[in-house]
């Protein structure tokens, strides 16, 4: 019962600086959000303390009646939220629900059909050194040189082609809605699981406003912190006949204990999910990023050489293009970061350049959105940022615009 900051100055003062750092910038990291406090609680509860192998009635401890609850809610406000059949709320992350999942359906050395990472695919989509890459045979498609759109045409051949036991559809970057119908029909024709990973876009499939992948795929995948804007972690979503499989390869396959205090934390975000409050911050999200991609279509933005990959957003984030700018991925990032703005380097599909410098953006609005943001505010941001990427900004008199945005909506007022 000794306060952290007595027990522990150091990381607690690393924790206010960091507190002082979200409120003091604006996050336009795609794939960031603010967890609301309520979230944050249930993930810093007692809960951290309870050991609990195994699933709901089904445990490998004893005492584990309250534990049942929180992720029997989990599970089914989660099923609720998506009309799915099954859910496993147990991967520690994103990245361990595509583990998992893969272990579940495929062996060792079979074949994968992912998007290329370069082209906006993740890593756990079968990158060389991720154990995707490493356990299977991987297949990747792309996008199309001239729209930059997924090629369902090289989708299709490449199935035919190389007949993959599972087909991977999601992305980390990219700005446009696919085709699951489409994806689902390859995979039937081949034989091949459709595994969808939502992570990036699940919050605006919850509220409706984009196609849900689940009537589509055997399995959907997603993180919990992204446009859900939940604590960290991973769900799993099914059909019902595979939900078995699925269980044991999340536990005992990949993990041992669950993090009850972090699938509470998910039952409160998947309540906060289904509200009116969180449709209305997802139409602003998407909102926020129609804004920021039409203000950087104007002509004298294009004509400092930035411009928007496929002209511009069906989601939460724009992808930007300088390969024709003087700024390269990494000048552009660090620009953005002195005038307040923090965003993240991206390779464009095709980059000339290598992927620790890139020569592109990823510019997301889901976290200014939880803080309130609606269209004027994303407009004076978006003008910011169109200003920040021309020769010769004043990044001293941007960084005030920045502060003034974020003054104007305080974050976390009761955290100290
Ligand atoms: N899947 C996609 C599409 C992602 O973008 C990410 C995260 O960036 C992940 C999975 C992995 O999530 P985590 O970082 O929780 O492992």
């Amino acid at each position: 019962d000794t306060p952290l900051a007595e027990v522990d100055p150091a990381v607690a003062a690393a924790i206010g600086d960091e507190l002082r750092r979200q409120r003091g910038t604006l996050e336009m990291i795609a794939s960031e959000n603010f967890a609301p406090v309520s979230v944050m609680a249930a993930q810093g509860s007692v809960l951290t303390n309870k050991y609990a192998e195994g699933y709901p009635g089904r445990r490998y401890y004893g005492g584990c009646e309250h534990v049942d609850v929180v992720e029997a809610l989990a599970i089914d406000r989660v099923k609720e939220l998506f009309g799915a059949q099954a859910a496993n709320v147990q991967p520690h992350s994103g990245a361990q629900a595509n583990a998992a999942v893969m272990a579940a359906l495929l062996e060792p050395g079979d074949t994968i059909l992912g998007l290329d990472l370069a082209h906006g695919g993740h890593l756990t989509h079968g990158m060389r050194i991720n154990f995707s890459g490493r356990l299977y045979n991987v297949v990747a498609y792309h996008v199309r040189q001239e729209d930059n759109l997924v090629d369902m045409d090289e989708v299709a051949r490449l199935a035919r082609e190389h007949r993959p036991k599972m087909i991977i559809a999601g992305w980390s970057a990219y700005p446009r809605h696919l085709d699951f119908a489409a994806f689902r029909r390859i995979a039937d024709e081949v034989g091949a699981y459709l595994m969808v990973d939502m992570a990036h876009f699940a919050g605006l499939v919850a509220a409706g406003l984009h196609p849900s992948p689940v009537p589509h795929a055997h399995v959907v995948t997603t993180t919990t912190h992204k446009t859900l804007g939940g604590p960290r972690g991973g769900v799993i979503l099914s059909t019902e006949d595979l939900a078995k499989k699925i269980n044991s390869a999340v536990f005992p396959g990949q993990q041992g204990g669950p993090l009850e205090h972090v699938i509470a934390a998910k039952a409160v975000s998947f309540k906060i999910a289904a509200s009116e409050w969180f449709r209305d911050r997802q139409r602003r999200t998407l909102e926020g990023a129609r804004v920021l991609a039409d203000r950087l279509l104007v002509a004298d933005v294009a004509e400092a050489g930035v411009r928007v990959l496929t002209g511009g957003t069906d989601v939460h984030l724009v992808l930007v293009d300088l390969r024709e700018s003087e700024l390269d991925g990494r000048q552009a990032e660090d620009r953005l970061h002195e005038a307040g703005i923090t965003v993240n380097r991206n390779a464009v599909p095709f980059d000339p350049r290598p992927p620790m410098v890139t020569s592109g953006l990823r510019i997301g609005t889901p976290a200014l959105a939880t803080r309130g943001f609606a269209r004027p505010e994303f407009e004076e941001v978006s003008d910011v940022i169109a200003q920040v990427l021309r020769p010769g900004a004043d990044l001293a008199a941007l960084r005030e615009r920045v502060g003034a945005l974020a003054a104007k909506h305080p974050l976390y007022p009761e955290l100290t």
